[in-house]
């Protein structure tokens, strides 16, 4: 089929899945092997430490389920919680309604604390609900740390300060899929309780490993909890996991890219990793700014670090962005999604990224823009993001400095 055939690389810039580096993809091609055998602890027993150190964490206890970050929701609040269990949630995006969902999907009471779209969650406000609560009848506080709908990041170390501040007990449970190992994230230090992340977003991997981390208090609470669970049972994954094994086989490419994911954000350091996305977002927002447009995210002290929603012009379709960056320029951008549908389009800028990669990214979605009959000025938010990253310290010039 003469003109089927895309030349050059697919630019990949929704917010996940994000780019695997060539150093994951071959270390995923693997001849399979017995995960059973007494060489197998040697890989596996690894890969816990190191996730409890992007977790940042020498409390909390990892899980590394065969699923995608969804299956790490549903395993935390089964494992935790009990049918007819009260939570408390913030929503302000598709992820945290989709979280919500699930949680009463399971037969959990969600009391629904409603943000702003392009606002986070409020610590003022769980705090009162919190005080409010004298019985002690919410069992959990959710907050999703990145809203990937939106591009909103919430300050969970403020919730944990409204936690405290109230005198609650509830346990602390944070999506942290499109922030945790993009965005510094401290689980011991915030006092988070259960965490959750999915391997294909900052973990630069394919789908397919949901990991969860969770608090030596918040396992106290197994014991009591009687949702339904059996595929992701904690307590089958602690018997097992113990020795480096799973009670079922696990999905062996992926525990060997998690590996070289691990090498590779350690050899970076994980301060660098969380400068570079700081970095890299800063230049989108140059961007932004330069085309005259504005981020979903109502201020900057909600700014993701890992993926940019922008707002199109009343009168344009983001959708119309979106597929003529991907049928033109072999783009692919993020969409709005349910209530943003149509008025932004995403730009995810997390993983396996720098500042060229990008700037292709920012070319593309200028031209589609100008495509589709947005009068953005040509060149405008590539210069920006051109000279934003001329100036910023990085780590390129880290280096050239000690040369
Ligand atoms: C991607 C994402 C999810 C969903 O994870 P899956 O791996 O698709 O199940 C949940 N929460 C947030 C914040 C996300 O960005």
């Amino acid at each position: 089929m003469a003109g089927a055939r895309r030349p050059g690389r697919n630019f990949l810039f929704v917010p996940g899945p994000t780019n695997v580096p060539e150093r994951i993809l071959r270390a995923m091609h693997v001849p399979m092997e017995d995960h059973r055998s007494p060489d197998f602890p040697k890989l596996t027993l690894p890969l816990f430490d190191d996730m409890k150190k992007v977790f940042q964490t020498k409390e909390g206890q990892v899980f590394i389920f065969p699923s995608s970050g969804t299956g790490a929701w549903e395993a935390t609040l089964t494992n935790t919680r009990s049918v007819g269990d009260k939570l408390l949630a913030s929503r302000f995006g598709q992820f945290s309604h989709l979280w919500i969902d699930l949680a009463r999907r399971h037969g959990l009471e969600v009391i629904v604390q409603e943000e702003e779209w392009g606002t986070g969650a409020s610590p003022e406000r769980i705090e009162e609900a919190l005080r409010a609560d004298k019985n002690h009848q919410i069992k959990g506080v959710m907050v999703v740390h990145n809203e990937t709908a939106t591009g909103v990041t919430s300050d969970i170390v403020a919730v944990r300060r409204a936690m405290d501040a109230a005198g609650h007990p509830a346990l602390l449970y944070v999506d942290g899929v499109s922030s945790i190992g993009s965005i510094d994230f401290r689980f011991d230090e915030w006092g988070v309780d259960l965490a959750i992340t999915g391997s294909q977003k900052g973990m630069m991997l394919p789908a397919g490993l949901g990991i969860a981390c969770v608090s030596q208090k918040a396992l106290t609470q197994m014991k009591d909890a009687t949702c339904t669970k059996a595929y992701f049972d904690f307590a089958d994954q602690i018997k097992t996991n113990e020795g480096g094994y799973f009670p079922y086989t696990p999905a062996l490419p992926l525990l060997y890219g998690l590996r070289e994911a691990l090498n590779l954000l350690f050899e970076e350091g994980l301060d660098n990793v969380f400068a570079r996305h700081r970095r890299l977002a800063s230049g989108t927002r140059a961007a932004v700014d330069a085309w005259g447009l504005k981020l979903c995210a109502k201020d900057p002290k909600w700014n993701s670090d890992t993926v940019s929603a922008i707002m199109v012009p009343e009168g344009f379709n983001g959708a119309d962005v979106i597929d003529r960056a991907y049928r033109r320029y072999n783009l692919a951008l993020g969409a709005g999604l349910t209530e943003m549908a149509g008025k932004l389009f995403r730009i995810g800028h997390l993983g396996d990224l720098n500042e060229l990669m990008l700037l292709g990214a920012i070319a593309g979605a200028e031209m589609s823009m100008r495509d589709v009959g947005i009068a953005v000025e040509p060149g405008s938010g590539v210069a920006a993001a051109q000279e934003y990253f001329r100036g910023a310290q990085g780590a390129g010039e880290a280096r050239l400095a000690a040369e």
